[in-house]
């Protein structure tokens, strides 16, 4: 039985553990060490997950559900996106929780449920790749997920199935996959992912990660980038060949690979071919198939971006300056994320911290190795010492004059228990109200309201006295905040647990978590079923391609052949025929191998 670690991203996720005491990523069944953070349901009832479901986006837009991270654990107005530049759609419940609608099932899932299904295949495959059950694992989470986004991550580990250990910030997990737990050091985690830049101080000594400031900017990540890359494209194509693209979906999904796939390219090479022969197929102005062909230069690249890469100066500068602390200060650059691997970005690090950059870890999979690292620490398959973490910020309770009364201060080490005793504002006060407030700021309305209940039929006073009310604030490992408040003299009490600020309620979970246990097998059975399918599709319509571009080359015989195997293919899938559409399938790719080999 293994324990691991994930890195539950918002554009990609990344499963590790520990083998042979040293962490390993876990590549998934397509043989990739990262898999995107994207659940597709599509008109036949088949789930995709990761790569599967990314190739088909474009052109199953409502059904394709990306970045479901932004939503988790949040109600709707906290969510800081444009929710009508989505494709997909998003409704709320009566409680104002986040639903996302899916037409092709008919349904509505949580954002839980969605993450649920990356963890599950993430889960799947890495079964399959150990030969081994999993059951435990460590969830990593932004620094600066409140409590009800931490529950919300924790919800998705169990209906997937797992025991969740522990989830641990993003950057402490990077922190401790480059082994920097060990020295006292002030850290700076970049971290700039997909769809979002995070950047992060850390004060790490004494096994203790205390964030001294975490920012950024929850709009700006690769994503951007690969879309400046797509404008710049259809604008050459859209001139040179007098048509919109924007009217082809399939030619459009190609071109967003072909755009990410060049940013990629640019990382490492000083330009890129960008070749898209048959873009368009079938034009609508009745002419010849159209082809694009370009060359894209890291300087091209960087004129395109700079606005972008200067966008990440300012959350740099705000985290020095809200950690109080100068360039200088920081020992240590960690980078994080796909997209710091783009050189402009490293260069801009370079030039405000200037400090040697380090380099020695994959800053995608960095967070994932944390994890599984933390994981290994906890159930002892790594023999270390414990890793603490510290509260982001103060919680506390609203008292007189909309106060905010601090009771557990930000950095204090988790798990932790305090209290403090409060008096009614008189003595004929028969309820008081409990305000639980996160935040740094004096009043509460400048600060966050987790969560409010009330302690009702206090003892009434005939002398002068008033009631004395207990407040106590228990933080678990996770961060999970329960609140109680006791009257002194009845002892009458009440407590809640920070959950309800969770978008699922406790039964709710576990009914997910039973239906999930339920249909386990049979699902593992339709996704394989699902995934190769569109696999051999997905082949089929390369095939096509190849037969097109090669009419005169490929003989009678060969092509009566390869028609055949594809509409063998296409029945298999009709009638859900598991192993004729695995040899049908292997049959063909043989085919195409001979011919590419001739
Ligand atoms: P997240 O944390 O948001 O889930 P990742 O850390 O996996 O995301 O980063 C994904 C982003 O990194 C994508 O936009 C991807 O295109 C980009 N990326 C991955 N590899 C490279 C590379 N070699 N050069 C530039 N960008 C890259
Ligand atoms: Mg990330």
């Amino acid at each position: 039985m293994k324990s691991i670690g994930i890195d539950l991203g918002t554009t990609n996720s990344v499963i590790a553990t520990i083998k042979n005491g040293v962490p390993y990523v876990i590549p998934n069944n397509e043989g990739s060490r990262t898999t995107p953070s994207i659940v597709a349901y599509t008109k036949d009832q088949k789930i995709l997950v990761g790569q599967l479901a990314k190739r088909q986006s474009v052109i199953n837009p409502k059904n394709t559900f990306f970045s479901i991270k932004r939503f988790i654990g949040l109600r709707k107005n906290e969510i800081d996106i444009n929710l009508e530049n989505l494709p997909y759609d998003i409704i709320t419940d009566t409680n104002n929780n986040i639903k996302i609608k899916c037409p092709a099932f008919n349904t509505v899932f949580s954002p839980e449920e969605i993450s649920a299904q990356i963890i599950r295949k993430l889960t799947d495959d890495a079964k399959t790749n150990l030969n081994e059950p999993i059951t435990k694992a460590v969830i990593t989470i932004p620094a600066y997920f409140n409590a009800s986004q931490r529950q919300a991550t924790i919800d998705a580990g169990k209906i997937a199935g797992l025991e969740i250990l522990r989830i641990i910030n993003e950057p402490t997990a990077a922190s401790l996959a480059y082994g920097l737990d060990k020295k006292n050091k002030t850290i700076l985690v970049f971290d700039l992912g997909g769809g979002t830049f995070d950047v992060s101080i850390l004060d790490v000594g004494d096994n203790v990660f205390e964030v001294l400031s975490s920012t950024g900017d929850i709009n700006l990540g690769g994503d951007d980038f690969d879309k400046n890359i797509m404008s710049w494209l259809i604008e050459i194509f859209n001139k040179k060949e007098n048509l919109n693209i924007l009217e082809y979906p399939k030619s459009l999904q190609r071109l967003t690979e072909a755009a990410e796939q060049a940013k990629i390219q640019l990382s490492t090479h000083e330009e890129t071919e960008i070749s898209l022969p048959f873009l368009i197929t079938k034009p609508k102005d009745g002419g010849e198939p159209r082809h694009l062909n370009t060359t894209l230069t890291r300087t091209t690249f960087e004129k395109l971006n700079n606005t972008l890469i200067n966008r990440c100066k300012e959350p740099l500068q705000k985290a020095l300056l809200d950690a109080k602390l100068e360039p200088i200060d920081i020992d240590e650059v960690v980078l994080v994320g796909g997209s710091t691997r783009i050189p402009a970005i490293r260069s801009l690090i370079k030039s405000i911290i200037n400090r040697k950059i380090n380099e020695s870890a994959n800053p995608d999979e960095v967070v994932a190795i944390g994890a599984a690292i933390q994981a290994g620490i906890i159930t002892g398959e790594m023999k270390k010492m414990l890793l603490l973490d510290v509260t982001p910020l103060s919680l506390g309770v609203e008292t007189l004059g909309e106060v905010m009364t601090k009771i557990i201060n930000r950095n204090t080490t988790i798990p932790a228990s305090r209290s403090k005793t409060f008096i009614t504002a008189s003595g004929t006060q028969t309820s008081a109200e409990i305000n639980i407030v996160q935040g740094e700021r004096e009043f509460v309305s400048d600060n966050k309201i987790l969560g409010c209940f009330y302690l009702e039929d206090l003892p009434t006073h005939m002398d002068n006295s008033r009631s004395e009310i207990k407040i106590t604030f228990d933080i678990n490992e996770d961060g999970i905040l329960a609140v109680k408040a006791q009257e002194k003299k009845s002892k009458k009490e009440k407590s809640i647990i920070i959950q309800n600020t969770s978008t699922l309620d406790e039964n709710n979970v576990q009914s997910i978590i039973d239906e999930a246990e339920k249909y386990a097998e049979q699902d593992q059975e339709k996704r394989k079923f699902a995934e190769l399918a569109s696999q051999a599709e997905i082949f089929c319509l390369e095939i096509e391609k190849i037969l097109q571009l090669n009419e005169s080359t490929i003989n009678e015989t060969e092509k009566i052949k390869i028609k055949t195997l594809m509409n063998e293919i296409k029945l298999n899938i009709k009638t859900k025929d598991f192993n004729s559409l695995q040899n049908h399938y292997n049959e063909l790719k043989l085919i195409l191998d001979q011919l590419t080999k001739n």
